[in-house]
């Protein structure tokens, strides 16, 4: 088993609100908050460690119990270890790939592909919410309470979202999106959801109006009280918990001790890479990360050079990685700042002001002691899809093209195996990929009637009380 530190783990906050035991949550209150009281984001207060038991039994376990074990110290005492292996085993049941993450070599460079869009909506990020969700439900039916997530989504994560509880009796979601502004595919694994509790709203306004709309919510305290808003974007300690299995997995297939393994990741917000980092510092054999950005490159500059510095977002082929903050680099900061909660908050909201910040040149170096980080536009994506097809005979999605590209691009010793991340599925992203291979990806077996299912969802103005209103008297799940 992997050893926990304490007998029931505690979480903290990156910006040093959590000074006494009363301010250390548990991993159920962690789950339910979300965002942390002082505006920060939750960590365990120290990371479990795998033994060498541990890593050469996980090479070849079945995901769903390795998935168990990686996380039961996360957990505490949020579940028992025969109710979490039932949730995981669940979860990953609705994956259509028998390995749940497969592991392809490339016949390039030493590189290996990690295939995670294997679940309900193509993407990634069903491999963190597919579970969380399970949890929600086994959380809330034990004290009979009931919650309401809302979200802003510019297309993966809320058909992820809307997928993992779809049905649930305790759980309803409001899912904001963009009008006119997200792919069909996006839009219809969506809008296509006719459960009772699924509540597709598409907002006249950009992804911006929609995510304000949503924090406007968190922050009208009687409203959300009275519906027990919950929220599961990327900073949910959560998803971040369950990305770290796919590391470990990986790490303990491929490398030893003597020889860690690199990997790339096309990352946005710095959830999915941030997990390697926690894998890493649980002692999986991991090597370099690399961080893999399109032209919204916020990331790849601080590690160049030790700045974080704000500019408008672009739109690019790969929307999911269009963001202009990393908020989950927050934690990564909190890190390079000694776990230093208050001295990170005034280093944030100086951020927050003024739109840059700065690393010392110590925190720089150890920054790149373990990153590294490249960029791709949009005419090397579309270029890259094509060569990645031709060598390898894989179609790549524009997210997991950039991973592929600065992969290459950043591929130091040749003897260490490099795991790009395959984020999404070619079909989720048919127009680009057809623009560079000439050949349209299909949508696997299970959807392929998404062009002909109904749809269902309403449509507001950019409009805090009209949508407040719709929520007010739209009736709980039951
Ligand atoms: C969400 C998403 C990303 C970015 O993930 P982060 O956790 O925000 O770094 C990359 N690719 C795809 C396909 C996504 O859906």
């Amino acid at each position: 088993m992997v050893r926990a530190l304490m007998s029931d783990i505690r979480y903290i906050s990156t910006r040093g609100g959590s000074q006494n035991m009363a301010e250390r949550l548990t991993f159920e209150e962690v789950m339910l908050s979300g965002l942390a009281r002082d505006g920060g984001l939750y960590l365990p207060e120290s990371w479990p460690t795998f033994s060498a038991e541990d890593l050469a039994a996980y090479r070849t376990m079945p995901y769903a119990d390795m998935a168990a074990r990686v996380i039961a110290p996360f957990v505490g005492n949020a579940f028992s270890a025969e109710e979490l292996l039932r949730l995981s085993r669940e979860a990953y049941a609705t994956f259509d790939h028998p390995e749940v993450v497969p592991l392809k070599k490339l016949a390039v460079d030493n590189l290996y592909l990690m295939e995670l869009f294997h679940g309900p909506t193509l993407a990634f990020k069903d491999v963190a919410l597919q579970l969380l969700g399970r949890m929600l439900e086994e959380i809330l039916s034990r004290s009979g309470k009931r919650a309401r997530i809302i979200g802003a989504t510019s297309g993966d994560t809320g058909s992820a979202a809307i997928e993992a509880v779809r049905g649930s009796r305790r759980v309803d979601i409001f899912m904001l999106h963009p009008r006119g502004r997200t792919s069909e595919v996006q839009r219809r694994q969506m809008t296509t959801v006719l459960a009772p509790n699924v509540h597709n709203v598409a907002i006249d306004g950009t992804f911006d109006d929609c995510q304000d709309l949503a924090k406007a919510c968190f922050n009208d305290l009687a409203f959300r009280d009275h519906h027990h808003l919950t929220a599961v974007n990327s900073i949910n300690w959560a998803r971040v918990m369950a990305q770290i299995v796919y590391y470990t997995a990986a790490a303990a297939r491929l490398g030893s001790a003597e020889r860690p393994v690199s990997f790339c990741v096309p990352t946005g917000n710095f959830g999915n890479i941030y997990a390697a980092y926690a894998a890493k510092q649980m002692g999986a054999p991991i090597g370099r990360l690399i961080i893999a950005t399109n032209t919204n490159d916020i990331l790849a500059r601080f590690i160049e050079s030790g700045a974080q510095t704000m500019a408008a977002v672009e739109a690019t082929l790969s929307p999911s990685m269009d963001i202009q903050v990393s908020s989950n680099f927050e934690r990564l900061l909190f890190d390079l700042f000694d776990r230093d909660g208050r001295a990170l908050a005034k280093v944030m909201a100086a951020f927050r002001s003024t739109g840059t910040m700065r690393a010392s040149a110590a925190q720089l170096l150890r920054a790149r002691g373990i990153f590294d980080a490249g960029r791709l536009d949009d005419s090397g994506t579309l270029r890259v899809i094509a060569e990645a097809y031709r060598d390898t005979g894989e179609l790549l999605d524009p997210h997991t093209a950039v991973g592929y590209a600065v992969a290459r691009q950043k591929r130091g010793d040749p003897s260490t195996p490099m795991v790009v991340l395959g984020t999404a599925h070619p079909a989720k992203f048919p127009d680009a990929v057809e623009k560079a291979v000439g050949k349209r990806p299909e949508l696997p077996e299970r959807m392929a009637d998404l062009y002909k299912r109904p749809e269902r969802c309403t449509v507001l103005g950019n409009d805090l009380r009209a949508l407040q209103q719709l929520m007010d008297t739209t009736p709980a799940p039951r």
